[in-house]
């Protein structure tokens, strides 16, 4: 028999697990996570979204000052590297954040416990913790939020010190000279362009024949641009075929999809960033009853309810976009239907960001998908090269990208690559989230000079009234 018993235990404390224990805790349910690490966070605050955030910021201003400082009239004389400060400004700030939703969790009365947890039978969950002891909980509901983990390639064993995953490069402990990345999606494109502005020797492998499958075809062929423009070598319509560690160095053979034929070539570090899969290892789930797709991911219905209607699944371990965004979304959707028995997430405003440089980030359908759709549409495009902030800020590669709805305006998606895409994708978002046109954004106040213009400028191009510079 479980000692203690709540309304609701959530399995998992990464962004879809604390944010909907809050949420839950917040609508008076009495509300447990377990986590197994030994901090809350998850993926995302220990592993992910946030510590390659602070990398790419630490080497954006590395590279800035390296490239374009001079342009701005600042000439530094001798510029170094510190990269055991960078790593541990890095550490701070995944401590802070990590800390601090322990602290919400307090705030919020949300009992914590310390261990695997597993299903014992569906209301009851077994907390393993470190020493080997056992405690369980019982509960009405459950929510599994135990998120996603990287995929290995049968044949390219990571080792942890020459070949890695996400997180082995966010903690190299030198700059390689040459690092090659398997994988021409996020995390490659990313963390890639992390050690390459710090001063590796960077080669994308990617399978496709594109970067970012899924990304409009326009801004893929972008950033592939912009990213060879920084010193960023690509392989595309290429298959590693194998990674073969020779002391500290490594040889990677490739076959060139298109032209035919294998090559390899030597370097000092691999990062393998091939997808993620999602996370259900010793859950216990065939103990619950609980069923997983071809893909191994929990299936779930449209009130994110498992085969069992009181436990629910969200995040990386279900189906849809491996995002921190979606899974905070899904994980409020659970606790206000579990309160209210309404909970909603609007898939079609999920936004998607690539935080290169510049930045890529889009919302709602691609021209492709369109066409694919046989839905006819405007589409208004503008430069950041004809932006004045931009110009000031001496940062104009880029464009933003307006679909709409040909009859009726309607806003169907925005795609842009740009300084600060990530952020300018929010008025988008909540454009699109009130039903709203291209006209709707065109006749809205932006301040000027900002790099928001660009969008009223594309609005307004879809109209084909956009004023150049
Ligand atoms: P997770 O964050 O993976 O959390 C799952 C938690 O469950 C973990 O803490 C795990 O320890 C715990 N757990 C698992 N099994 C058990 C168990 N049996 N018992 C107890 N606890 C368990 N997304 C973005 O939106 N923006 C970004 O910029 C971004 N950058 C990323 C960068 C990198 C390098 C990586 C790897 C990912 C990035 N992501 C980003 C993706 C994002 O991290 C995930 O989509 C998000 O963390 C998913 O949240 P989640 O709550 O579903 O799962
Ligand atoms: P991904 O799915 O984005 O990209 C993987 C890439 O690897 C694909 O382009 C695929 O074609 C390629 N690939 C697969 N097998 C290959 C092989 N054998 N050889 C060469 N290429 C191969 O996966 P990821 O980059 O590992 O990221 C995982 C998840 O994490 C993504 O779903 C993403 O949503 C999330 N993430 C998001 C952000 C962000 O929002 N900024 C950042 C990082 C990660």
């Amino acid at each position: 028999m479980a000692e203690k018993k709540f309304d609701l235990v959530v399995i998992g404390s990464g962004p879809g697990g604390y944010v909907g224990a809050i949420r839950a805790a917040q609508l008076g349910l009495k509300t447990a996570v377990v986590e197994k690490d030994p901090t809350f966070g998850g993926t995302c605050l220990n592993v992910g979204c946030i510590p390659s955030k602070a990398l790419l910021q630490s080497s954006e201003h590395f590279a800035a000052a390296k490239k374009e400082f001079s342009e701005h009239g600042i000439d530094i004389a001798d510029l170094k590297l510190n990269l055991p400060n960078m790593m541990k400004r890095k550490e701070k700030i995944v401590s802070d954040l990590t800390g601090g939703v322990k602290g919400l969790f307090q705030k919020n009365k949300i009992e914590t416990f310390e261990g695997h947890g597993s299903f014992k039978d569906a209301h009851t969950v077994v907390v393993t913790k470190n020493d080997g002891s056992t405690e369980e909980i019982g509960a009405d509901k459950i929510m599994i939020a135990t998120g996603s983990t990287p995929v290995e390639l049968p044949h390219i064993k990571f080792d942890r010190d020459r070949i890695v995953d996400s997180t082995g490069a966010l903690s190299f402990s030198e700059v390689p000279k040459r690092l090659c990345v398997i994988g021409g999606g996020v995390i490659g494109l990313e963390l890639g362009s992390v050690w390459s502005r710090l001063g590796s020797q960077v080669t994308v492998v990617e399978f496709a024949d594109r970067l970012i499958a899924g990304m409009d075809i326009q801004l893929s062929k972008d950033i592939l641009r912009f990213l060879k423009k920084q010193g960023m070598e690509f392989k595309l319509s290429s298959k590693v075929t194998g990674a073969q560690v020779k002391g500290d160095k490594v040889v990677v053979s490739y076959e060139d999809m298109k032209k035919g034929g294998e090559d390899s070539f030597e370097v000092d570090r691999v990062l393998v960033a091939v997808g993620r899969r999602a996370y259900t290892d010793k859950l216990g789930l065939e103990n619950a009853g609980i069923q997983t797709d071809d893909r191994g991911r929990i299936e779930v219905n449209e009130h994110l309810q498992t085969n069992q209607p009181h436990i629910f699944a969200i995040g990386d371990v279900i189906k849809g976009a491996m995002l921190a965004h979606k899974a905070e979304e899904e994980g409020v959707a659970v606790a206000e239907y579990l309160a209210t028995g309404y909970g909603h997430v609007n898939y079609d405003t999920v936004p998607g960001v690539v935080y290169t440089w510049p930045e890529v980030a889009s919302v709602g359908k691609t021209e492709q998908e369109l066409k694919d759709a046989g839905i006819s549409y405007n589409s208004g495009m503008f430069p950041f090269s004809a932006n004045g902030r931009a110009k000031a800020f001496g940062m104009t590669d880029g464009r933003v990208k307006i679909l709409a709805d040909a009859k009726t305006d309607k806003l169907l998606g925005v795609h842009i690559t740009g300084p600060n895409a990530s952020e300018l994708i929010a008025e988008a978002v909540v454009a699109m989230e009130f039903g709203g046109s291209a006209e709707d954004l065109a006749r809205s106040f932006h301040a000027h000079p900002t790099l928001a213009e660009t969008m009223r400028e594309a609005a307004l191009a879809v109209d084909k009234r956009a004023r150049q510079m």
